[in-house]
């Protein structure tokens, strides 16, 4: 009989026994998930994230004492299904961002080029540039934040607006698109911290007419497609993806966390001896104080 490495042909040869395989979800489950190393805030990095002073009530004393202690925030774990939500929410607003590419003022890069506080139409799209988010620092206090998006002023979304707008944009999920009719307060209160810093940014750099900095947008993204029930839009899709609110400024919301930056600027990055911030936790036990990273130390200080 004619053979084939000892087969005969015809002939499948034995099957090999099959291996216990860990699958796409194993691999991606062993290699998605990482650990970043917590925020740092001392004389080295005396710079707050905006993103870390609205998550929980500001509390001055916190960062008074991390930065006395050189106390780091804890490592954050991300595991496989946070990093998946985090690096969608990443993918939404990039995705966006490419369609707004003509539209938008900021940062854009290409290879080792960068080109600060400009327009798309400059630093085109098909020409291999990407748009970064714009990141601000408060030109006195230890504050700095990035924005989403920055439109141009006049931009097509928003043609009467003459000045540069802030965007931001939020991906979120079907459940809660679907019930959503104002925008998250959190959200509203993170933008308006933005509204001050890009306003305190701009008019340290003199160039504070540029911009439109009595409203903003905050655009939810729906991850799902939810329900298809939305009223008709212009070009006959019965259904959009995305729900859009203008924000008016309302200094009122971040008042708080002003007078608390100030505080600890004043109290510990100048190097100044005045009176270390006030407890605002009533006991360890209490969930403020459990999301803090120096509540051992507040407790023994007898301030
Ligand atoms: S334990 Fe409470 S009062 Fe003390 S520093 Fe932390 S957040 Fe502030």
């Amino acid at each position: 009989m004619k053979t084939i490495k000892g087969h005969a042909v015809g002939k499948l040869p034995p099957k090999k026994e099959m291996v216990k395989s860990p699958g796409i979800g194993g691999f991606l489950h062993a290699n998605m998930s990482e650990s970043q190393d917590g925020r740092v805030f001392n004389a080295d990095h005396p710079m707050i994230h905006a993103s870390d002073t609205t998550k929980h009530e500001f509390c001055p004393r916190e960062w008074y004492l991390r930065y006395k202690y050189d106390q780091q925030s804890p490592p954050f774990h991300i595991h496989t299904s946070m990093k998946w939500t985090f690096d969608f929410g990443w993918w939404g607003q990039d995705y966006i961002s490419k369609y707004l590419h003509e539209q938008l003022w900021g940062s854009f890069s290409k290879d080792n080029m960068k080109a600060h506080c400009s327009f798309g139409t400059d630093y085109p799209a098909e020409k291999g540039w990407v748009y970064e988010e714009p990141r601000f620092v408060h030109p006195s206090l230890p504050l700095s934040g990035g924005v989403d998006i920055v439109l141009k002023g006049n931009s097509q979304p928003y043609p009467n607006i003459d000045g540069r707008l802030l965007v931001e944009v939020k991906t979120i999920k079907a459940d809660t698109f679907k019930t959503l009719k104002v925008p998250l307060q959190e959200h509203v209160q993170r933008t308006n911290l933005y509204l001050d810093l890009v306003r305190h940014w701009a008019a340290a750099k003199d160039n504070l007419d540029e911009w439109h900095l009595e409203h903003a947008v905050i655009i939810y993204a729906c991850k799902g497609f939810g329900n298809k029930s939305n009223p008709s839009r212009a070009n006959g899709e019965t259904f959009s993806p995305f729900k859009e609110f203008v924000i008016k400024y309302d200094p009122s919301l971040t008042q708080a966390i002003w007078d608390g930056l100030r505080e600890v600027q004043d109290t510990v990055v100048a190097g100044s001896t005045s009176v270390p911030p006030k407890r605002i936790c009533g006991s360890k036990a209490q969930a403020r104080a459990q999301a803090c990273c120096v509540n051992g130390v507040c407790f023994k200080q007898s301030l």
